[in-house]
């Protein structure tokens, strides 16, 4: 296995949000679905409006027209899978669920401890993969609301003393680090869910096979990797994160493959990006935070090897 979760380390640190000047687009949140008292941070709700105002920046024109029409909502329930781009009477929507943005959040947290107790335990990387592989497997069965009392926790899964774990989170290099993981984690889901209604899909009858899914899906991945990285925010590291979303958005784990299919699936993208950004002189600039992630860059070698030898 390969432990993805040492990809982590290639987020470059201080990544800077471009904020716009007034927020075009404002996510909501609306009335939990329970009776289960549930908020939002006010910082989180902050974090996902700057997002939307610095894709708004970068976007062409016509993109802009689309963005301003979806209406972001933020669902208060544990529903992991309600992660979804539609559109109806009411106009262009993109739900993302309270407890799917719990799960991802927590996924980066937990990504960056695994990297801090590599040290006490070489072995870590190996668990942290087993454990995103049960909560996706516990997706594709449909635990559909996974209450997060319910989910296991990485650290006791994992063996790591509750006081250990607490007392890295505390430390603000590890804030910091599990701050970029989240916010390219999340900005890559929006950026996603966008990509749907830029690229037509909503407007479009649902999939008739598998195959016309696999390609409206690696469609938007494309769309987010491309957009995440114009406004400075690669998600290079957050795969864990994102290969459970793709579970989350209806993607299924092939049963012989080592790694969930969403990770390579991502990756794909990722990689085609790339490509794509570092051969134009217009934006090849947009690689200038991640050198190593060039082509030929040691980074991303070891993504092209990765993908070599457990996507196809
Ligand atoms: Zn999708």
């Amino acid at each position: 296995m390969i432990a993805l979760s040492r990809l982590a380390c290639m987020l470059a640190a201080g990544l800077v949000l471009a904020v716009g000047s007034a927020s075009a687009v404002l996510a909501q949140t609306s009335e939990p679905d329970s009776a289960a008292p549930l908020s939002m941070r006010d910082d989180e709700m902050r974090m996902i409006n700057a997002l939307l105002d610095a894709f708004m920046e970068v976007m062409a024109p016509d993109e802009q027209a689309i963005l301003r029409e979806i209406d972001v909502r933020i669902p208060m329930d544990y529903d992991v899978t309600r992660v979804v781009a539609y559109r109806d009477d009411s106009g262009r929507i993109i739900e993302v669920s309270f407890g799917f943005f719990g799960l991802a959040i927590q996924l980066c947290d937990d990504e960056v401890l695994a990297d801090y107790y590599a040290a006490q335990d070489p072995g870590i990387y190996d668990k942290f993969e087993a454990y995103v592989t049960s909560l996706n497997e516990a997706i594709d069965r449909n635990e559909q609301s996974m209450s997060q009392h319910a989910l296991p926790r990485f650290a006791l899964f994992a063996g790591i003393p509750e006081e250990t774990a607490t007392a890295r989170a505390a430390q603000e290099d590890f804030k910091s680090y599990a701050a970029n993981l989240r916010t390219s984690a999340i900005a890559f889901v929006l950026a996603h869910e966008i990509g749907h209604h830029v690229l037509g899909h909503t407007d479009m009858p649902p999939p008739e096979s598998p195959a016309v899914s696999r390609e409206r899906e690696s469609a938007a991945d494309r769309f987010a990797a491309e957009l995440t990285m114009r406004v400075g925010m690669p998600a290079f590291g957050a795969l864990p994160a994102l290969a459970l979303f793709a579970a989350a958005e209806g993607e299924t784990l092939e049963p012989q493959a080592s790694h969930p299919l969403g990770t390579c699936r991502i990756l794909a993208a990722m990689l085609d990006s790339v490509d794509r950004l570092a051969v134009d002189e217009r934006t090849v600039h947009l690689l200038d935070q991640s050198p190593d992630m060039m082509p030929g860059g040691e980074r991303y070698e070891y993504f092209r090897t990765l993908m070599k030898t457990n996507c196809s």
